[in-house]
């Protein structure tokens, strides 16, 4: 018997057992804690539709036990489910990793022996990495012929079946399927724990979860193609990566379309280069950004005026060199952990020193707060430092401002006593409110990343302090009004946090700011404070982001804000545009007045038409176009045009200055 036959008699003999009909009864328990009795075996997807089938019509994943599963799995024991419909990243992945295997199906029937690397779905949408095999190159114009064959394949809501198979029964079928990159894949997986997926004549090695069936699948687009190592490793073979996008709606993939129009045109990497903000140069080194003067400018004014909150509210401002002992990472850790992954070690003419570049500044400051005694009455202690670390990421990985591997963080850590944590939260959660607001992020949610209760030897410190610690967050963010998800066991090892993400101008979400708690370098590095009795204690250490870095913040703002700044952040606030030669001296008036008032000005007294030099000078942003010509010399005024708004009148020199004072203030006064 062929081992193709083989396989799937044992398949065959799985889905029976699934199905075996057993006459027990189990009870479901939903998130608002209500309890249902149903036959053993039940799937999701009929508990969804045991409650209305409006439900079970927009829901695509469910969550059994604490485990993400297909809706067609039958539950045969006792569990807890929750289900996720589309809003839900549970949901949307359940919908766009099942797009990828829709994906390879066309593909295999567009060109049969096309081989599989693997197929994730992604932020937005989904790839799928593969090999079509010698002679056949996929290009652009393949694209609307692989999604008219999604297309047709959809149609045929092809149920999408789930195996358990052994690892052998894995190998012997893409084996004989020619796949080496699937059968080398499986080659590294636990015996045990392998599962495959079909529908039609497509089958995929895949640990899901997937939809029921394809019909779901309404609305494709595949959207580009892109060359990826197998394993991102350069010396393999260069693969196809196909993009690609699903919705269960056609209005909501005409939406994203238009969305992803919008965010070509506010990419911060050609926005930075317009705006003459910064650079990348293959000879400095990739993923290593340069400030231009502009960019220089504005990062400068952020981290001054993020300076100058902090000063009000408590903080002191510290300064640590950018490498560090090899040492101090191993007594932090971090060696041990990111050691392999990161820049090589840094080592001097004089044998046995080694030093790291410096992949984040907590060590540092833990040292700063070594280097004097501390009591419980000068507790809290908080420590700032625009702090500029160095991390390695693939080059593939990197991506304008986004992706870097040197970036300057508003990093600050807070030293207190554990009864302060939930006063010390509550101030950083104030914080962010007051600067995402500033920033022009009126959207935002936060999310609180507890521990997993069912494996807490993963995490290091006491039952009590956790419990605790997890208490403050949640209180903190209800007292501050905070819009939370909690996520279990997605805290870090070290403790549990409260990362925010905010929402732009186009829709998009992208994380800003963390708070996170950290019982574990207080212990490392044996910190301490003399508390009420006079017994030594361990403070709790907090980190905590706000912008997260410089680089990605300015990135978030430009794509935010398409490069239109607010006034107070904005490089130039204003341009001088004489309407010709005769006038250029006094522009040159205008423009020392306003300079002297601290509003940033410049001169366009190019040789060219007024009509030109307002195109032009609108390209670049500027919010204030400043008109001058017989008119406005003889009366001592500007012509003011504002920046997307167009004519704003004809004021004198003060009255313009005043009406950017004014604009400022109602941007960053209190
Ligand atoms: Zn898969
Ligand atoms: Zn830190």
């Amino acid at each position: 018997m062929s081992v193709i036959l083989q396989s799937f008699r044992r398949v065959k003999n799985i889905i029976f057992a699934d199905y075996k009909i057993e006459y027990s009864m189990i009870n479901i328990t939903f998130p608002d804690g209500s309890v249902r009795e149903y036959n053993n075996g039940v799937t999701s997807h009929e508990i969804a539709r045991s409650i209305s089938s409006g439900l079970a019509a927009d829901i695509y994943a469910a969550t059994v036990n604490g485990e993400l599963w297909d809706l067609s799995r039958p539950v045969n024991t006792d569990s807890t489910i929750r289900f996720h419909k589309w809003d839900d990243a549970e949901a949307k992945h359940a919908f766009w990793h099942s797009s990828a295997h829709l994906m390879a199906e066309a593909l295999e029937a567009l060109w049969p022996g096309t081989k599989f690397g693997i197929g994730p779905a992604i932020e937005n949408g989904f790839y799928y990495d593969v090999d079509p095999g010698e002679g056949k190159v996929i290009t652009d114009a393949d694209l609307p012929l692989i999604e008219d064959k999604m297309r047709e394949l959809a149609a045929k809501n092809s149920p999408i079946i789930r195996t358990e198979v052994t690892k052998q029964e894995a190998m012997d079928l893409f084996t004989a399927k020619g796949d080496e990159y699937k059968t080398e894949l499986i080659s590294e997986l636990e015996d045990g724990t392998i599962t495959i997926y079909r529908q039609g004549n497509f089958t995929d090695l895949c640990r899901g979860p997937h939809l029921p069936d394809t019909s779901s699948i309404k609305a494709i687009k595949v959207l580009s193609l892109a060359g990826a190592y197998w394993r991102g490793d350069e010396k393999r073979k260069m693969m196809t990566r196909i993009y690609g996008i699903t919705f269960p709606k056609q209005k909501m993939l005409d939406e994203y379309m238009v969305m992803l129009e919008e965010a070509r045109k506010r990419d911060h990497r050609r926005i930075g280069r317009e705006l003459e903000l910064f650079a990348f140069s293959p000879r400095v080194g990739m993923g290593l950004p340069l400030w231009l003067p502009r960019g220089a400018d504005m990062k400068q004014r952020l981290i001054d005026f993020m300076t100058g909150v902090l000063k009000e509210r408590g903080y002191t401002m510290v300064s640590t060199p950018h490498i560090g002992n090899v040492d101090l990472y191993k007594t932090s850790g971090h060696f041990e952990k990111y050691g392999a992954d990161s820049f090589r070690p840094i080592t001097t003419p004089q044998e046995g020193e080694v030093f790291m570049l410096k992949p984040m500044n907590c060590p540092h400051h833990c040292e700063i707060f070594n280097a004097t005694p501390h009591s419980y009455r000068d507790l809290p202690v908080r420590m700032a430092e625009f702090g500029t670390v160095y991390r390695y990421e693939q080059s593939g990985e990197l991506h304008g401002l986004t992706r870097v591997r040197s970036f300057t963080q508003d990093d600050a850590h807070h030293f207190c006593r554990p009864d302060q944590l939930k006063e010390e939260f509550k101030s950083i959660i104030d914080l962010v409110q007051y600067i995402f607001k500033i920033a022009g992020f009126s959207e935002f949610t936060a999310q609180i990343s507890l521990r997993d209760p069912e494996n807490r030897e993963k995490y290091i410190g006491s039952d009590d302090n956790w419990e605790k610690a997890e208490q403050a967050i949640i209180e903190a963010a209800g007292e501050k009004n905070l819009v939370t998800t909690v996520a279990v066991g997605e805290a870090a090892f070290y403790g549990p946090k409260l990362d925010f993400m905010v929402r732009d101008a186009i829709g998009r979400k992208w994380q800003l700011g963390t708070i996170q708690v950290d019982y574990n370098l207080p212990e490392r590095f044996g910190l301490e404070y003399t508390g009420s009795d006079n017994q030594k204690h361990q403070p709790v250490m907090i980190h905590r982001a706000i912008f997260g870095s410089m680089e990605r913040f300015v990135a978030v703002l430009i794509e935010n804000t398409a490069g239109r700044f607010p006034i107070w952040l904005t490089p130039d606030q204003a341009v001088i545009l004489p309407i010709s030669e005769k006038f250029n001296d006094y522009a040159k008036t205008v423009s020392n007045l306003l300079n002297n008032s601290d509003i940033r000005t410049l001169i366009d007294d190019r040789n060219e038409k007024i009509g030109k030099k307002i195109r032009d000078n609108e390209l670049k942003r500027i919010p204030y176009l400043l008109v001058i010509g017989e008119k406005e010399v003889a009366a001592g005024t500007v012509s003011v045009r504002k920046q997307g708004e167009g004519d704003r009148g004809v004021m004198k020199t003060e009255e313009f200055i005043s009406l950017v004072k004014k604009e400022t203030e109602k941007e960053i006064g209190n």
